[in-house]
């Protein structure tokens, strides 16, 4: 994969998730970097779509296995034959707690170095959101804990919003353009929170995996350029538009009412949304305890990309391909016109 044969051969990963939406960009950052990427495929379900991304990560170099994290005599054959270093779970919410088997196997098999739990959002030691939040981050403490009980070495990453309009009951909020017909702004609109774009949370998660700093750490993604309020992220997107939206307001009501409904997952993220714009949980907090590490101080080199640029991607996509543009929902019927090109900053 253009690699010279004397090149850094980099750390043994395995990735578990990747076929999902945050695991995707992390198993992109690792073969980027060179490491000998192993994926852990679930057999069930192939489709077509899931197929083609398969395919075209192998082509890149990786390597597929087939099984769930759920056969534990099976994970530790797996990282025992393949002397796996690192293991990255980006499982979704529904499997949170089936991580505990793969802590068995990963201690049973004893060649990992470093263990990285699904984590990819907030401290969860640290934020309290309302239910049915507040159950995912029990399972997620439950999974530290278990972790640390087992004396295997982790590393936590807190990369906080992915860089994209955050729709309070999509769990990919990434997937789809901000909105083109009106903007649902949380609270008052003021409340900030950092937005990282996905390629990112791939690159610097990549990044921390073999560095001693980060080893029995929680990494924290704060960069101060990506720190957005609604309002302002409203405002960049009329910036790209080219046009104004009109701005309704969610109430810290709404929210609670969206996550009282118990819809699983947009309850999820309705009261994950309450705890960052209403709560300020990124923001809330100082990094004082001896286990919090700040990614841009790790990294003062490495740029993170900007919001500016993510919306521009999205800009561009809608441009290319104007199907997106009349997708969403415009409850008045009306279609909405496209984005001026002249008006993108790109
Ligand atoms: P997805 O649901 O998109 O993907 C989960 C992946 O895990 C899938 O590929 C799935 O396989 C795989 N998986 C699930 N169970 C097993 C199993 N038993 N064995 C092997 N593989 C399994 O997850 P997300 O990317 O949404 O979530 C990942 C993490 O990121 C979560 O902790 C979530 O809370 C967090 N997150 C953070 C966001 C942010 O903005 N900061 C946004 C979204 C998520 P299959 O393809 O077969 O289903």
């Amino acid at each position: 994969n253009g690699h010279s044969p004397n090149a850094w051969e980099g750390s043994r990963v395995m990735i578990v998730g990747s076929m999902g939406f945050i695991g995707g960009f992390i198993a992109e950052a690792s073969l980027e970097c060179g490491h000998p990427t192993y994926l852990l495929i679930r057999p069930e379900l192939a489709s077509l779509s899931k197929a083609s991304t398969i395919k075209s990560l192998q082509d890149r170099g990786a390597t597929t296995i087939y099984g769930s994290i759920k056969d534990q005599d099976l994970m530790e054959k797996v990282i025992r034959e393949h002397k796996i270093e690192i293991v990255i779970s980006a499982v979704g919410g529904a499997s949170i707690a089936d991580q505990v088997k793969l802590v068995n196997a990963i201690k049973a098999a004893g060649t990992v170095k470093r263990f990285l739990p699904s984590e990819f959002g907030h401290d969860i030691d640290r934020a309290d959101p309302v239910e049915p939040g507040l159950t995912m981050y029990k399972e997620k403490r439950q999974v530290r804990r278990y972790i640390e009980e087992a004396g295997i070495p982790y590393t936590y990453i807190c990369c906080n919003s992915i860089a994209a309009w955050p729709y309070h009951d999509n769990t990919h909020p990434a997937d789809v353009p901000p909105p083109l017909d009106r903007f649902q702004i949380y609270g008052d609109g003021t409340v900030k929170a950092y937005f990282v774009a996905g390629s990112d949370i791939g690159k610097f998660t990549i990044k921390s995996i073999d560095d001693n700093r980060t080893l029995n750490k929680t990494v924290h993604f704060r960069p101060p350029s990506n720190l957005l309020s609604t309002n302002e992220l409203a405002s960049l997107w009329e910036e790209k538009l080219g046009y104004k939206l009109p701005r309704v307001t969610i109430t810290e009501d709404d929210l609670l009412a969206a996550a009282r409904e118990m819809r699983i997952p947009q309850s999820i993220v309705a009261a994950i949304t309450h705890d960052i714009f209403i709560n300020s949980c990124q923001t809330n907090y100082s990094m004082d305890q001896p286990n919090d590490v700040d990614v841009c101080s790790l990294y003062p080199e490495l740029p993170f990309r900007t919001v500016d640029e993510c919306f521009n991607d999205f800009a561009v996509k809608m441009i290319s391909n104007p199907k997106l543009v009349n997708k969403p929902a415009n409850k008045n019927g009306t279609m909405m016109p496209n984005p001026k090109p002249e008006a993108l900053f790109i």
